[in-house]
């Protein structure tokens, strides 16, 4: 066996390891009864170390670099050439935090996680502020571990967004906010012009059901290759290319709740779906970043979901499902009901037009806690000022504001701006579509994804992991990542919907 052959099977072992991790996660979400709680946190915690020692072992490393003098001369696009890449970057990473850290960092965040839904529920800040002070300060101990050149904040953004640094967010999201607040502006002066109480009548939940999965199965999300089930948050996860599942909830009274989780989702499933099977087993079988993912889930539930073409293929079928609600709706009126903007507290609950000023806000904040610039004590006023700027809305409490999002009490510090990221990204890529194909519109009203799917996976799904988000958005679409083409879009479609 080649060196190269070798390390393949030692990654495999690693991936076999995290795949079946998942399996174990996926259950914990979906069907484990609470009492498996306990021994499911030993079994993830058990994978998880093991796949972790195989990959930082000795071994890796010299394999490693035994596989890199059989590769010389491949392209450097090559799988082998991007694996030895990839896995060299793990391997680095993973090397330079203690095991000791890491112990900490779990045990806090499990812990954090735990004073949070208390503290939310008590709606007090003041509750969580040791535990968060706990798990910051951790961070910034693993941000000096991972090292970083301008910011710590960068070592901890690399994380889900390699390649990423705070200087470029700020320059991209400095653009996208001043866009941004004057449009939100210009549309909270007109809010009684969309009415979408037509969504707010009863949907039975079986039907609900049946419906998101007519849509993803239209998209292309193969059922032989996956499946859907029930969870509190929706997720996709994935085993293998060739396993890949998502989740989704049903809320009776809110048609859009269940069936644009069911196409967020379904865009992150057929990302992970779509990668080349050659990548199977490998590290290479996930998607480039955590925003590239969104962008997916972005384009499969906006630029699509929310469309008149989608809705024109796609009102008439849910007009037979709900005809008591939709017969006599207008597709124009449907459509409108579908995207209407109100500035709001809750992020989740968003819509496309508010949704980045709600990641603009903690991606300052936890950028200045990070570097040592805010006070944990002064968080909740820093939040309800930046609310107050940027959607003209105060919150009344901790939990709709400072306590709303899991993610900082998990110790996921660097995590939110990926979802901003996700839409610009999506609209580069949907635009880029549009010009290579010029049919796609007519496409899509009839029905047909299979331009749109195809496209993208030619650009992005088949890559799987080789490129880092910068260059697989600059192959893609022959610019770098910029907030200007998502602003466009937001302002064509949006001032004619509130015009
Ligand atoms: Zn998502």
């Amino acid at each position: 066996m080649t060196k190269l052959e070798q390390l393949k099977e030692r990654l495999g072992v690693v991936t076999d390891l995290n795949g079946a991790a998942s399996v174990l996660g996926w259950d914990q979400q979906t069907y484990m009864p609470p009492g498996g709680a306990a021994a499911r946190a030993e079994q993830l915690a058990t994978l998880g170390r093991l796949a972790h020692e195989a990959l930082i072992s000795e071994e890796t490393g010299e394999l490693l670099e035994g596989a890199s003098t059989e590769v010389t001369g491949l392209p450097s696009d090559s799988d082998e050439m991007c694996l030895l890449r990839v896995v060299r970057r793990d391997f680095e990473r993973a090397r330079k935090v203690p095991a000791t850290l890491v112990a900490e960092i779990a045990r806090a965040t499990s812990l954090g996680m735990e004073v949070w839904i208390r503290a939310r529920a008590e709606s007090s800040f003041t509750a969580f502020q040791p535990a968060f002070q706990r798990i910051l300060d951790l961070q910034r101990q693993l941000a000096q571990c991972l090292g970083f050149e301008e910011s710590p904040y960068d070592a901890l953004l690399d994380q889900y967004e390699p390649g990423m640094k705070k200087s470029d967010l700020v320059r991209i999201f400095g653009e996208l906010k001043a866009g941004l607040v004057p449009l939100v502006q210009w549309v909270a002066e007109r809010l009684d012009r969309v009415d979408d109480s037509i969504l707010h009548r009863k949907y039975p939940e079986a039907s609900q059901w049946e419906l998101g999965i007519e849509a993803a199965k239209a998209f292309g999300y193969d059922f032989q290759r996956g499946r859907q089930d029930k969870s509190v948050h929706p997720f996709t996860t994935s085993f293998s290319i060739n396993d890949v599942r998502i989740t989704t909830r049903v809320d009776e009274q809110f048609l859009p709740s269940a069936l644009f989780g069911t196409l967020h989702e379904c865009g992150h499933a057929l990302y992970e779906q779509g990668i080349s099977q050659t990548l199977e087993r490998t590290p290479l079988a996930s998607g480039a970043s955590l925003g590239v993912h969104e962008s997916q889930s972005r384009l499969w539930e906006n630029l699509v979901g929310r469309s008149r073409g989608f809705w024109r293929f796609f009102l008439p079928q849910l007009q037979r499902t709900f005809p008591e609600n939709l017969q006599s709706v207008a597709p124009e009126s449907f459509y409108r009901a579908i995207n209407r903007v109100e500035p709001s507290l809750i992020r989740v609950e968003a819509d496309e037009v508010t949704y980045n000023l709600h990641i603009l806000l903690r991606f300052e904040l936890e950028s200045r806690l990070v570097e040592g610039k805010l006070d944990l004590a002064a968080l909740p006023e820093a939040w309800n000022a930046g609310m107050k700027a940027l959607l003209g809305i105060v919150p009344s409490n901790d939990a709709q504001g400072v306590l709303q999002d899991v993610h900082w009490s998990n110790g996921l510090i660097g995590y939110f701006p990926t979802y901003a990221l996700g839409n610009l990204i999506s609209v580069q890529l949907f635009e880029k579509a549009q010009s290579e194909i010029p049919s796609l519109a007519a496409r899509i009203e009839s029905g047909d994804f299979q331009p749109l799917l195809g496209w993208l996976r030619q650009n992005v799904h088949q890559h799987g992991r080789k490129h880092l988000p910068s260059e697989l958005v600059e192959r893609a679409t022959g610019t770098g990542l910029r907030a200007s083409s998502y602003l466009r879009y937001l302002r064509e479609k949006y001032s004619e919907i509130y015009g």
